[in-house]
């Protein structure tokens, strides 16, 4: 079976030469066990941090052994009861073809008609489950809220908007780096307005697309996008704090926002927080998206790479903005 490895620690941004592939033989299941063959495997921002030496909020990859993150596959074999051979499972066994794991590690899936299975990987999956609990939860969004989302036209981003507009918020904006994402945004997506960050000032453009203040800001980007949000807020503004990818690549600190005082006076909450903490809301999540889905109220994009060999360049690329929703990696077809 293949593996991607980690062959070197980046320092900025990453490339495919930090990246080796590998030939491993797999041993049997034994009893308890199952083998899978994945189909499909996620490459996220995340992972980028993991590939830095020491303790994050995540054990970091190690240099020379195959990395790991979320993963769709087939059962092959089985020695676990509750899983058989053709079973579809959920996993953390990513950049590889074949995995042996533990049968509780793996999460068996049920298709839903018209949705092809990587949704667990985006829209049903971890990316979906930030998007609901950051936004309802974290950014105690309410109705009549005006949303602001950065990252927008991404796996979480994209969805945010869209939950933010069902739930009835009075105005959703939201930030990309293209005008084809921002053409997707206020398309397909229904955003009220979006804005191309890399064109002019993030401060400017969020004033004119919002005119009269945010109440909500999901933070996927941080940086400039933040300063622009506290400067947006009217008084009690809420900040779902969910990613910062404008500096995962930065090889020296960077400045905090200039502005944070503004906190103060406005009555701000900025709250962080991790998915993986939120896992008790994954049925509520998955009940109302899929619904939504189902009845087509919601959307998603995908940009799929074929091939295990392309996973480290699809993961680079989806750092600096190629994809479109959700970037995964197909691995079979
Ligand atoms: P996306 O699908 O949004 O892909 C990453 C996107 O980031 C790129 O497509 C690119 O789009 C954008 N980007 C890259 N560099 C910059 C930059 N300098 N400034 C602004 N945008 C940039 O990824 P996800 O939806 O999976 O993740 C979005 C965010 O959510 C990330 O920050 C991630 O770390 C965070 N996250 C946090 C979780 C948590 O538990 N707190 C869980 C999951 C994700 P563009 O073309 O618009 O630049």
């Amino acid at each position: 079976s293949r593996e991607i490895r980690l062959a070197s620690r980046p320092s900025g941004w990453p490339t495919e030469e930090n990246f080796e592939p590998a030939e491993v033989e797999l041993p049997a299941p034994a009893e308890g066990r199952i083998l899978v063959r994945n189909l499909y495997m996620s490459v996220d921002p995340y992972m980028r941090g993991r590939m830095n030496e020491g303790e994050s909020y995540m054990p970091p990859f190690e240099v020379g052994k195959a990395l790991d993150g979320g993963a769709i596959g087939q059962v092959v074999e089985s020695r676990a009861p509750g899983l058989a051979a053709g079973d579809l499972v959920l996993h953390g066994y990513g950049w590889r073809e074949y995995a042996v794991m533990d049968a509780r590690q793996a999460r068996k899936i049920e298709e839903i008609l018209g949705v092809p299975i990587s949704a667990y990987l985006g829209v049903l999956g971890m990316p979906g489950l930030t998007a609901y609990v950051g936004l309802l939860d974290i950014a105690a969004f309410k109705e009549g809220d005006a949303v602001f989302v950065s990252g927008a036209a991404g796996a979480v981003g994209s969805l945010v908007g869209q939950i933010a507009r069902r739930k009835g918020a009075s105005r959703v904006v939201g930030s990309a780096g293209s005008q084809e994402k921002i053409a997707y945004l206020t398309g397909k997506l229904g955003f009220d307005a979006a804005f191309n960050y890399k064109t002019a000032s993030v401060r400017k453009q969020l004033a004119q697309v919002a005119p009269d203040g945010i109440d909500v800001y999901f933070d996927n980007v941080g940086g400039d996008h933040l300063e622009a949000a506290l400067d947006a807020f009217r008084p009690y503004g809420r900040t779902a704090m969910c990613g910062a990818i404008s500096v995962y690549n930065a090889a020296e600190p960077v400045p905090g926002p200039s502005n944070l005082f503004l906190a103060v006076g406005k009555r701000l909450t900025l709250r962080g927080f991790l998915v993986g903490d939120h896992y008790d809301r994954m049925p509520d999540m998955i009940e109302e998206v899929g619904a939504w889905l189902r009845d087509g109220k919601i959307t998603f994009e995908e940009t799929v790479v074929d091939g295990l060999e392309n996973a480290p360049k699809a993961f680079v690329d989806m750092l600096r903005g190629a994809n479109i929703g959700k970037m995964v990696v197909r691995l079979v077809h």
